[in-house]
């Protein structure tokens, strides 16, 4: 089934010139379990088409559907907890809450929609088994390394069972060797749970591990061989099939 379809999504930000156009008729589809790697440099737009993928921004044109919803009908209320149980989010400085412990801080979307069960205890305590922090859930943020910090982040962002799980540069804070791991850690457990994966990075070390990679080039999605300079011909959006 496809999770997401995006459809000629473009965006541009006001400035006091002409106004940017980051994102220009993007378009792509994406079934359960797949994931996919937008790699391009800082400032080329992957952080942009995360933000409207999550429906934290909104695109200026097209239509993005998720899980065969289309959030932008929704009301600011209703999108806030449509967001809650279909997007998981997993930043790259990871936004865990620091007066929280580690099994609190994974709970956070259950406590969003009012009490938490046990269930959801239940299974934040799987999720941080299943990351490596069992021993580590009275822990608070400030006790734990960098990679810790982003494995709680995917624990916290798997809790809901969300449709789409949205990494922005998830190993930018981390060294090489824990970055890789994490990453591999992240594309195993998605994988598992028949998410679809979505994480941008500058960085390609990804690249090996996703099952699909493009390149945000000159506002489009394209595939890295077509991301490659072309000189003579104007690159075309690539949609992704199913
Ligand atoms: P990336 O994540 O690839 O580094 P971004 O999506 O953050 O890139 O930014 C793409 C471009 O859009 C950048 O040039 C940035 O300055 C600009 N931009 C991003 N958000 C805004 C905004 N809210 N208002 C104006 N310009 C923005
Ligand atoms: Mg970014």
């Amino acid at each position: 089934m496809t999770t997401l379809s995006v459809q000629n999504v473009s965006k541009s930000f006001p400035t006091a010139g002409q106004p940017l156009e980051v994102l220009r008729d993007v378009s792509l589809q994406l079934s359960g379990g797949q994931s996919m790697a937008i790699v391009g440099p800082s400032g080329s737009g992957k952080s942009t088409l995360l933000q409207i993928l999550g429906t934290l921004d909104r695109p200026d044109d097209g239509t993005v559907m998720v899980d065969g919803d289309d959030p932008f009908v929704l009301d600011d209320t209703e999108l806030a907890r449509w967001r809650n149980q279909k997007i998981g989010f997993i930043f790259q400085d990871h936004h865990l809450l620091p007066q929280l412990s580690v099994i609190e801080n994974v709970l956070v979307p259950a406590l969003a929609t009012g009490k938490t069960s046990q269930q959801q205890i239940g299974r934040a305590t799987e999720l941080l088994d299943s990351v490596g922090l069992a021993d580590r859930v009275t822990h608070l943020p400030s006790q734990l390394s960098g990679g810790e910090r982003e494995r709680v982040a995917i624990a916290r962002a798997l809790l809901m069972r969300p449709a789409l799980v949205l990494a922005d540069e998830p190993t930018g804070n981390l060294d090489e060797e824990t970055g890789e791991r994490v990453l591999k850690l992240l594309l195993d457990l998605t994988r598992r749970q028949n998410k679809t994966l979505i994480m941008a990075t500058h960085s390609p070390e990804v690249v090996p591990f996703a099952d699909r990679v493009f390149r945000v080039h000159d506002g489009q999605l394209l595939t890295t061989a077509e991301a490659q300079p072309q000189i003579h011909s104007v690159p075309k959006p690539f949609i992704v099939p199913n």
